[in-house]
């Protein structure tokens, strides 16, 4: 009895993970998604630990240990969700999947004496690929943050090729053991398994790693699912394959935003350690810059039929989706016309703008996908750029030796008048140069963004 109304609470949870999904499609519905979600993997867990029989009809043990962990990672996990800054959300999401990778890592190296025997790939599977995912993540989490510093080894691809192949002669070494005690081989397998991780992340450039953290979220999924299969336990299979399968797809359409292939992402080094310093002055380009103030930049907003807002990276940095919102209320009391166009890759994660405007209550309905905002650009008095600066690259467009040449952008450049706001002519994540800054169209409202807005604010309050 207790086995069935088991299944039926992890049916119940399957369902809410595949609900959850389908909410976290469009941000609206985002936050009922994770909740969702939520509600049911605590579902799961607490059916399991109360409900879960063995064959021989024992129930679980060590529950107060079970517990006391459950309580300390729930703490710290809601701690750490807390206190994170959205800037911050891509190194904490790598952090949280070296956690899962982490897990069925260990799942592996704890049962493979005990179910060794039942299905020796699996569980090797979900050793390979949950380390991976752990080292990997964690030196993800590193660099995001600062902590582990670019490092690019001669021959790394060849090295890394190398390694994997080291690593399937192991597995397939400490498959045909009759093992019932762990193995120096299977040992071995597991610190090959760590070091590839940490060198497949290793030389990826910094604006990539959202892609690469989405791809260890895949790989955490597949391990997962290993364990599933390993249990037979129909909940964490499912959950582990729709984790797989979504990191897959994120992945996938990450490269397409930026219009690049996945293998150009894992060995090229867009963003890398050079580039992410914006150290690039901005000397290259030919020609002069036109700089406005703020009462100037008000005139020009005041008098516009239709504004558009394009929001980036140093939006979410200067914390000024607040003031943006009060700018586009007060425009729109003025009854100009207002959007924000929404660079699929604008910010450091897929949908950081989204996240961050819905924080200040900008309706849903005002933020425009790249290709609905384009053709408009032509009826747009003013566009005013936000701490954003490779989605209104031309170059991208224009100069095939660019890095980001290929990549889609913002047609800004085809409105009546740009203003970028930025603090300074220093490059975006890129590193390159942005030729919009330097024409005829454009004029520069240097300072920081939430400074910056706050002024242009005021100054068109008191044009009345
Ligand atoms: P960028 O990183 O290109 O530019 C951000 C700009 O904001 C900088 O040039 C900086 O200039 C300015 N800035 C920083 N702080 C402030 C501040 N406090 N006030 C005002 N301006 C500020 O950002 P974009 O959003 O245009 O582009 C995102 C980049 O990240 C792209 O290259 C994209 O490919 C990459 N990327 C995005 C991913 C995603 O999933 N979203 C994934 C992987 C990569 P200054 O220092 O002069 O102020």
């Amino acid at each position: 009895m207790q086995k069935h109304i088991l299944e039926i609470i992890y049916l119940i949870a399957s369902v809410t993970f595949i609900g959850g999904l389908k909410f976290l499609g469009h941000p609206s519905t985002a936050r009922r998604g994770n909740l969702l979600a939520a509600f049911g993997m605590t579902l799961a867990i607490f059916g399991t630990l109360f409900l879960y029989q063995t064959d021989q009809g024992t129930s679980l043990k060590n529950l107060p240990f079970i517990f006391l962990a459950l309580g300390i990672g729930t703490l710290l996990g809601f701690v750490a969700a807390k206190k994170v800054q959205m800037t911050a959300m891509p190194e904490m999401v790598s952090l949280f999947n070296g956690m899962g990778g982490a897990c069925a890592m260990l799942i592996s190296l704890i049962e493979f004496q005990h179910i060794h025997e039942k299905s020796p790939l699996i569980i090797l599977a979900g050793l390979i690929i949950g380390s991976i995912s752990f080292s990997g993540s964690i030196v993800a989490w590193g660099k995001l943050s600062g902590k582990i510093k670019d490092f690019n080894l001669k021959f790394q691809q060849y090295i890394s090729i190398l390694l994997l192949l080291v690593i399937v002669y192991f597995a397939y070494d400490v498959s045909c053991l009759d093992a019932s005690t762990l193995t120096t081989s299977f040992y071995t397998l597991l610190a090959l398994s760590l070091l590839y991780g940490v060198l497949f992340v290793f030389p990826i450039g910094g604006a990539d790693m959202p892609v690469v953290i989405s791809l260890l979220n895949s790989f955490t999924g597949v391990a997962a699912a290993c364990g599933g299969f390993l249990y037979d336990n129909k909940v964490m299979l499912v959950g582990g394959i729709l984790v797989g399968s979504a990191g897959t797809l994120l992945t996938i359409v990450m490269c397409n935003a930026m219009n690049r292939s996945l293998l150009n992402v894992l060995i090229g080094n867009f963003g890398g350690s050079a580039a992410a310093s914006g150290s690039t002055g901005g000397s290259g380009i030919q020609g002069n810059i036109k700089e406005l103030t703020a009462s100037d930049a008000a005139i020009l907003m005041k008098y516009a039929k239709k504004v558009v807002i394009v929001p980036g990276y140093g939006l979410a940095v200067a914390q000024a989706q607040h003031v943006v919102h009060e700018l586009e209320m007060l425009l729109e009391s003025e009854g100009i016309e207002v959007k924000y166009a929404i660079h699929p890759v604008a910010g450091r994660m897929p949908g950081h703008m989204n996240v961050l405007l819905a924080e200040s209550n900008v309706s849903y309905d005002k933020l425009v996908e790249m290709e609905e905002i384009n053709p408009e650009f032509t009826t747009t008095d003013v566009v005013l750029v936000v701490g954003a600066n490779d989605v209104v690259n031309p170059a991208a467009k224009t100069d095939p030796s660019s890095p980001i040449y290929g990549m889609p952008i913002l047609d800004v450049e085809s409105a009546q008048h740009v203003i970028v706001n930025k603090r300074s002519m220093k490059a975006g994540y890129a590193g390159i140069e942005n030729e919009l800054f330097y024409h005829a169209k454009t004029s520069m409202l240097f300072g920081d963004a939430k400074k910056a807005l706050t002024q242009l604010v005021s100054e068109i309050k008191a044009l009345g």
